[in-house]
């Protein structure tokens, strides 16, 4: 039977530290499958980390050979810690009477909910790596192990596709966020919602060429991956996908999603085959990295709504989550595009905010009328020459249909301004106007 060489880290720092490592040690060379080789020396050291004051630790490792599979060696360890007295599961940098950690398997990255080897705080950690290197693991073997830093960087299909089939078949759940760069504390909250709710995230970067009309700023449109990268590392993300647009769409590709009517209005009918695109890119996406959750911002509410059908109609296996609107202190939706306004534009651009919420005002005052609360609306963006509307209107929430004339029980404003002191920027905002004033960011 095939056996691999794998290193286990053995330390404890509660009751008879030196007993507790070496019955481990006994116990393991009696276990089926498991054959030890050599013992490291044992070698004190302090809590690193936070964790209530406690005692030294006292820390080895050893290596063994095994035809056991990865998980059932870590079962194995999980056994030796109970036996040892240990509480499981175990607060982390908590006091223990043995810990028994799977530092290396062979040459093996495994990377599933359960077990993470190259262990992920190995290459941190002197007193694992100073009992590895005397067990005889090189230093070009430590080298080659050691994972590339996170968030770790993806340009291909295939490998952007392997990596998000390990974390599924490790049984992790994950989270995509496409964008097209530029990050922003916008796109930051989507991967911060995306972390808590995910065992492994994934975001892409790409400036789909597709959703861009002829006339609009494909080439200008800002580009910074290091930025983007930072951002990333910062926000817990795992994996960057940046792929370039031949990799994206294969010599040949021809299949485009046709949306319908709700890409057709507004967004649509301004920039004619724009959702198209991003139905496209986004569903070529899902195909690749087979996420369960997906991250969308309610910035982009009409984008939502067409996505949302887009699940729906094709069968997507996922939920499409919405995370609300970040806005600068002075109300202004972030956004990539904001670079681009001037001084006096930049100043001017908050008017859409106050716009939004002077309707949603009006609404909390007893205004029901459809065009008289855009009217409220379009009387506040009136008051900026600076602003010129592209379109002020209130649909219906969440598939955001258009409302009939006269009164309305509630609904969603959404707004494209243009500002062309500089250059033509068009902003996008959007906000519910039965939403608490508190939660007006929405
Ligand atoms: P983009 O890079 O502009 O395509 O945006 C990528 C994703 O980030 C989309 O789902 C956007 O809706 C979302 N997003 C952009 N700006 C913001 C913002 N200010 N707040 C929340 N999400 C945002």
């Amino acid at each position: 039977m095939r056996e691999v060489v794998a290193f286990l880290g053995l330390g404890a720092n509660i009751g008879d530290r030196e007993r507790a490592i070496r019955t481990a040690v006994e116990r393991l060379g009696v276990t089926p499958g498991i054959r030890v080789l050599r013992v490291s020396s044992l070698r004190e050291t302090e809590l690193v980390g936070d964790g209530p004051p406690q005692g030294m630790f006292l820390n080895g490792a050893c290596s063994i050979a095994t035809s056991l599979p990865a998980s059932a060696l870590l079962s194995v360890c999980k056994a030796l810690e109970l036996a040892a007295g240990r509480t499981l599961p175990a607060p982390r940098n908590h006091p223990r009477a043995l810990d028994v950690d799977l530092l290396l398997f062979g040459e093996e990255h495994i990377d599933t909910k359960e077990l993470t080897v190259p262990h992920p705080r190995l290459f941190e950690r002197a007193f694992v790596l100073e009992p590895l290197r005397e067990l005889g693991v090189s230093e070009q073997a430590l080298s080659d192990l050691r994972p590339m830093p996170a968030p770790r960087l993806v340009t291909t299909t295939r490998e952007f596709q392997a990596i998000c089939s390990t974390w599924i078949e490790g049984g992790c759940l994950t989270g995509l966020v496409p964008t097209m760069g530029a990050l922003h504390a916008g796109h930051g909250s989507l991967f911060e919602c995306a972390r808590k709710e995910c065992d492994r995230v994934a975001a892409t970067i790409f400036v789909n060429p597709k959703q861009f009309g002829p006339k609009e700023d494909l080439a200008a449109y800002p580009r910074d991956l290091p930025g983007d990268l930072r951002l990333c590392a910062k926000s817990g993300v795992d994996v960057v996908f940046a792929p370039s647009p031949a990799e994206m769409y294969a010599p040949g590709f021809a299949s485009n999603i046709d949306v319908g009517a709700e890409g057709e209005t507004m967004e649509g009918a301004t920039r004619p085959g724009h959702f198209r695109g991003v139905s496209t890119v986004v569903a070529r996406l899902f195909a690749i990295a087979r996420p369960h959750r997906a991250y969308f911002g309610q910035k982009d509410a009409q984008q939502v709504a067409v996505l949302r059908r887009l699940v729906r109609d094709l069968g997507f296996p996922l939920r499409l989550v919405e995370c609300p609107t970040v806005r600068e202190a002075d109300g202004l939706a972030m956004s990539s595009r904001n670079v681009y306004l001037d001084a006096k534009d930049r100043a001017a651009a908050p008017v859409i905010h106050r716009a939004l919420r002077a309707a949603q005002q009006a609404f909390a005052g007893g205004l029901r009328d459809r065009d008289a609360l855009v009217q409220v609306a379009t009387a506040v963006l009136a008051g900026e020459p600076r602003a010129t509307i592209d379109y002020l209107e209130l649909r219906s929430e969440g598939d955001l249909l258009p409302l009939p004339i006269g009164p309305v029980a509630g609904g969603r404003m959404l707004a494209a301004v243009r500002f062309s002191g500089g250059r033509t920027v068009r902003l996008l905002d959007n906000m519910s106007v039965v939403a608490s004033f508190e939660n007006s960011g929405s």
